[in-house]
């Protein structure tokens, strides 16, 4: 295999932040458990993309994350997996509410990583629940009402949750904003405050973006904590 330098060369990753671990270069050095391995294998996955081996061993030694990547390099995994992970360290009741808590722009794009984290985690018997927009809230609330350990959820639709008072999110120490850039650009940005100050100041906090503009960068600043910056490409300002 590469060294580490010369698979971050080959696959135009920088990194900014102490002491920042090496890539993952092969799903063997990930470390992860057995039953995630296997599913990996059998979706026909050969390697991690670079995004996930850069942002693995980050996200493994529970330090917040940006990570600035183009559409289709595998981002939804890259939180995923170490958010499985997370759960498995923290075992909390889901019945009281999620540990982690995925915010994205669109039902579309929720129902696509809901669909992501049901099949990698299924073996792990890890529950999760997708809350958007657009759709009666009765089933949805119900899904609540059953636990879930991860809920991936529109703001718009979480924030109105949060304001019946149908979920609790004191347990969440894994948040994942996804297509952050996307979710300011649509005017999230007061339901997203909104519901992190429902969540404790200790947690995890991942930030994925497919762009690195100033609006970006002052979220980034408020919410996270000492992150790691991972760079997949060139990083338009
Ligand atoms: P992004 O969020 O960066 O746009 P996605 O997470 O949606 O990208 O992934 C794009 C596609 O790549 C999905 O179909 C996903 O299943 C697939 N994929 C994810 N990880 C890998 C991998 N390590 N090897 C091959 N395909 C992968
Ligand atoms: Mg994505």
């Amino acid at each position: 295999g590469l060294s580490a330098e010369a698979y971050s060369l080959r696959h135009e990753i920088s990194v900014v932040g102490d002491n920042v671990p090496p890539p993952f270069t092969s799903f063997e050095s990930t470390g992860f458990p057995s039953e995630i391995l296997r599913e990996v294998q059998s979706a026909g996955f050969s390697a991690p993309t670079p995004i996930q081996a850069q942002s693995w061993p980050v996200a493994l030694q529970s330090r917040d994350i940006v990570a600035i990547a183009k559409t289709g390099s595998g981002k939804t995994l890259g939180y995923l997996l170490p958010g499985f992970i997370h759960l498995k360290r923290t075992r909390n009741n889901p019945q009281m509410g999620p540990t982690v808590l995925v915010l994205s722009p669109t039902r579309e794009l929720a129902t696509q990583i809901q669909d992501e984290a049901v099949k990698f985690g299924k073996s792990s018997r890890i529950s999760c629940v997708c809350l958007y927009g657009g759709a009666p809230k009765g089933p949805q609330l119900r899904d609540i009402d059953r636990g879930a350990d991860v809920v991936v959820a529109t703001p718009g639709r979480l924030n109105d949750i949060l304001e019946m008072k149908r979920i609790s999110l004191h347990q969440v120490s894994y948040l994942v904003l996804d297509e952050a850039d996307r979710m300011l650009d649509m005017g999230f940005e007061p339901q997203i405050r909104k519901i992190v100050k429902e969540i404790p100041a200790r947690r995890q906090t991942l930030m994925y973006t497919a762009t690195w503009p100033k609006e970006v960068r002052k979220i980034a600043a408020d919410l996270l904590v000492k992150p790691v910056q991972v760079n997949i490409g060139n990083v338009d300002e």
